[in-house]
């Protein structure tokens, strides 16, 4: 099977070697994907082949990505693959949620049951391959979130050194306290995100590091399972609607991609459309397409918004996903956080939990269903992209009622469920749980 690097644009196209340590495009600076020729196997072929694989002992058929290997055929020699059994999350009926977005049914598809809580599992096990597949021996990214966390798992289970840059004061202790005990490098430098990047690339080339950031076409590769995953669990029935929360839009570019793949494969016979919800404090691409001109984005200089994984002023993946919601047929919105806040409560009521950025896929559902552009009887899938014990100060003080987001706005506990405190007395009880 051939795979190569090609540029996502239009007027270049340049193809690369896949065994070149690549970003960007050294002709014109653009994103790199993944190609691959056609595969071997035909569509029922491989429907019954990732289907058998689920009874398998194997230890890259237990993986939700690995299972799907003819799918993301980058790799010559599985030995380098490291696998901590991402994938494999749970479709999930909520109907209480249904209930709030204003649907007859909604199907959460978890990605917070991964290894270490995100979707950012799915492709860190496959650019932690590449990693190996090439030779190097140190990976590194900037981040304070989930990718570090995600980076420093991987990196460390496939015998890699993981360096974590972050800029000086600006840490999430929560994600942060993952990468430390995956054992880590964490450098703290005196600059910002932006000037830290630059940085690193430098370094990156003169120490043989290997960047793992969100650009990374590799993790995009691995992110496409959470799709193909998702099909196969509903016997390979196409969605009205996927709806996910936007930050960097890896994930988007990553579904949309995967799914255009499996349609030219022959595996579904039309898209779902994507709909990509963004916070309002941090909503350029929602901004970008609303806009006439979406040649260019606008980034937001100072964005801010609770949700941390979706706190994005200047996403990179902004050309893939603003290609991949157009060609779905998709819609991007932008939700407060108040709605980010109850609706998250509302997936907690449902027994099923998830990290605010996961929530903003129920408040945008609620928004759009009210506006008519998704319908109450859509089929729909909404990803949860992280767990609910990433961000636990969160949650203690929404529920109590303390929670402030940005600029010291309150938001208010719609579906506050406060601790009560009562003195050593059976009877007091007795009658407080009878009320
Ligand atoms: C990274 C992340 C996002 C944002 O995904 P992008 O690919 O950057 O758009 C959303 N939710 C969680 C929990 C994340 O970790
Ligand atoms: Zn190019």
């Amino acid at each position: 099977m051939s795979a190569e690097l090609a540029c996502i644009e239009r007027r270049c196209r340049a193809r690369f070697p896949i065994t070149e340590v690549l970003y960007n495009c050294p002709k014109c600076g653009g994103l790199l994907e993944a190609v691959y020729g056609k595969p071997a196997q035909s569509a029922p072929e491989l429907k019954k082949l990732w289907r058998e694989r689920r009874t398998s002992n194997a230890a890259l058929d237990q993986s939700g990505v690995w299972r799907f290997r003819e799918f993301i055929p980058f790799l010559d020699d599985y030995a380098h693959a490291v696998t901590l059994r991402e994938g494999c999350t749970p479709l999930l009926d909520a109907p209480q949620a249904a209930r709030y977005g204003g649907l007859d049914r909604v199907t959460f598809k978890h990605q917070g049951f991964n290894p270490t809580g995100s979707f950012k599992d799915n492709g860190m096990t496959c650019g932690a391959a590449q990693a190996r597949r090439l030779g190097m021996r140190r990976v590194a990214c900037v981040s304070t979130g989930n990718t570090s966390a995600s980076m420093a798992a991987y990196a460390s289970a496939g015998g890699l050194d993981p360096i974590i840059f972050i800029p000086h004061g600006n840490i999430a202790f929560g994600k942060l306290a993952q990468a430390l005990e995956y054992g880590a490098r964490t450098i703290q430098v005196e600059a910002n995100f932006d000037q830290i990047l630059a940085l690193v690339r430098g370094l990156a080339d003169r120490l043989g590091i290997y960047l793992l950031n969100s650009i990374n076409p590799f993790r995009i590769e691995g992110q496409k399972t959470i799709m193909a995953e998702m099909l196969d669990q509903r016997d390979w029935r196409v969605p009205d609607w996927v709806v996910l929360p936007g930050g960097n839009l890896g994930n988007t570019s990553a579904f949309g991609k995967g799914l255009r793949e499996l349609k030219e494969m022959g595996l579904i016979d039309r898209l779902p459309r994507l709909a990509v919800i963004q916070a309002e404090g941090a909503a350029p691409f929602h901004d970008l397409w609303r806009a006439k001109d979406r040649s260019h984005l606008n980034a937001v200089e100072d964005p801010h918004t609770l949700a941390t994984a979706i706190k994005i002023g200047d996403p990179v993946s902004w050309p893939k996903a603003l290609f991949e919601v157009a060609e779905s047929g998709g819609t991007v919105e932008k939700v407060s956080e108040q709605e980010i806040a109850d609706a998250k409560a509302v997936i907690g009521r449902c027994g099923i939990g998830c990290e605010p950025a996961s929530a903003a896929t129920l408040a945008g559902i609620r928004k759009l269903t009210a506006a008519g552009a998704i319908r109450a009887d859509s089929d729909v899938v909404a990803v949860l992209t992280g767990n609910v014990l990433k961000d636990p100060n969160y949650i203690h003080e929404y529920h109590l009622g303390v929670l402030k987001a940005p600029g010291d706005v309150a938001v208010m506990p719609n579906f506050g469920n406060p601790p009560v405190v009562v003195p050593n007395d059976a009877d007091r009880i007795a009658d407080l749980l009878s009320s």
